[in-house]
């Protein structure tokens, strides 16, 4: 699948530019294209400056509202992010048309962090701007949740995050969520947690856009996972996750009382990489939520077999048991089993009540409080009233 990557804010290009460093990968590794554009969009010219793979001109670093913030971001208010961008939209909407091949692509994916400023808010209206003119591709957003620390600290990040996933809920055809808190490492320092963090949230990715980008017949396997399944896919609410086994070096353990009945070696190590999926998922979720699931094994071709795809089709079955389920085979790691799962069209998630919930108890304290700041204002204009001024 070949996606058009636009990151928004710093979050967002961020984790844009790991989706340059995987297409970089994807052209060196597996001879496949998976991103044939990837954009960066900001407020901020210094956060465009620090990103490392998307090509370094104004086409692909996009400065958007620089007469309204001078260049220096927006803060961490979203209605000016949201403001800036419906102005420089079509800035945003040029640059995209630059890209080679452009109508190769399958669809748009729009990435931002839900809590700060130029990505919580543009986000959404971006996507909005995709959606009316190229009505035939899907967009899809992934959005990162907020750390729980910020959370405790600033008042804006849960607002900004209820704003954020309901506007972009309404705009885009799939929302994949991403917690940032489940990402985190507790030894690790704050800046290499974050771009550790980003390699993460990239990684479940990798052999889901390349499966069904392979020309050469012996990486193509018996079940392609393509564009067409994807798209067929994700929709509305979406996790992802994925998990590995080592193929070489694992011991089988005899545990007659496990709950799963091993066929063979393969099987367990298949249904071993699918459990570190589920318990990695991006976001914590119940499966039983999901409309639609998929999962892609990527494998040497001597370990896929009919067998391990209906083991772990049945295994995922019984934990998505409302869901249409698609698979696919890929055969091209050369020691390891990758499994990548999707659960999507999720009827509930926790998470998200969670942001709407407390958004809506604070609605009348930040209300009240945008009342008085304006009331405030007021006062101070009235007061200079009979002050001489020096314009006219
Ligand atoms: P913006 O530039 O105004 O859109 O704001 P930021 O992107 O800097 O921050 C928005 C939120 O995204 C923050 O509150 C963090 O939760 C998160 N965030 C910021 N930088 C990163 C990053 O590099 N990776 C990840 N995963 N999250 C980030």
């Amino acid at each position: 699948m070949k996606l058009i990557v636009i990151g928004l804010g710093q979050c967002g290009s961020r984790i844009a530019d790991e989706f340059a460093r995987m297409d970089k990968r994807a052209r060196s590794q597996r001879n496949v294209s998976i991103c044939p554009g990837v954009f960066a969009v900001n407020t901020d010219q210094a956060d465009l400056s620090g990103l490392v793979t998307i090509k370094p001109d104004h086409q692909h670093r996009i400065l958007i509202g620089g007469r309204k913030t001078g260049g220096h971001g927006v803060g961490k208010i979203n209605e000016l992010g949201a403001e800036i961008a419906r102005a420089d939209a079509d800035k945003v909407i040029d640059a995209l048309r630059t890209t080679k091949r452009f109508y190769d692509a399958d669809g748009f994916l729009v990435i931002a962090g839900a809590a700060g400023g130029t990505g919580s808010g543009s986000v959404s209206i971006i996507a909005q701007h995709i959606k009316e003119r190229y009505m035939d591709k899907p967009v899809y957003a992934l959005i990162a949740l907020p750390f729980e620390h910020e959370e405790k600290t600033e008042e804006r990040t849960v607002y900004n995050t209820a704003v954020c996933l309901k506007s972009i809920s309404s705009v885009a055809d799939a929302v994949i969520l991403v917690e940032n808190q489940r990402y985190v490492r507790k030894d690790f320092s704050l800046r290499y947690n974050l771009s550790k963090i980003n390699s993460l949230i990239v990684e479940p990715f990798w052999d889901l856009l390349c499966a069904g980008e392979e020309k050469n017949s012996k990486y193509i396997g018996a079940k392609t996972m393509d564009a067409g399944d994807i798209i067929q896919t994700i929709s509305g609410w979406t996790v992802i996750g994925h998990g590995k086994a080592r193929v070489r070096t694992l011991t089988l353990p005899f545990d007659k009382t496990d709950h799963f009945r091993m066929k063979s070696v393969s099987n367990y190590k298949g249904i071993r990489a699918m459990d570190e999926a589920v318990s990695e998922l991006s976001l914590k979720i119940d499966p039983r939520d999901a409309g639609r699931a998929l999962f892609l094994i990527s494998a040497p071709a001597k370990e896929i077999n009919m067998d391990i795809i209906k083991e772990q089709g049945d295994w995922l079955r019984e934990m998505a048991p409302n869901a249409i389920i698609r698979n696919g085979d890929y055969p091209r790691e050369k020691d390891t089993m990758t499994v990548t799962v999707i659960f999507s069209e999720l009827s509930d998630l926790e998470r998200v009540r969670y942001y709407y919930n407390r958004s809506t108890s604070m609605m009348p304290v930040i209300k009240q409080r945008q009342a008085d700041l304006a009331d405030r204002r007021r006062d101070i204009d009235e007061l200079s009233r009979d002050i001489p001024s020096l314009l006219e």
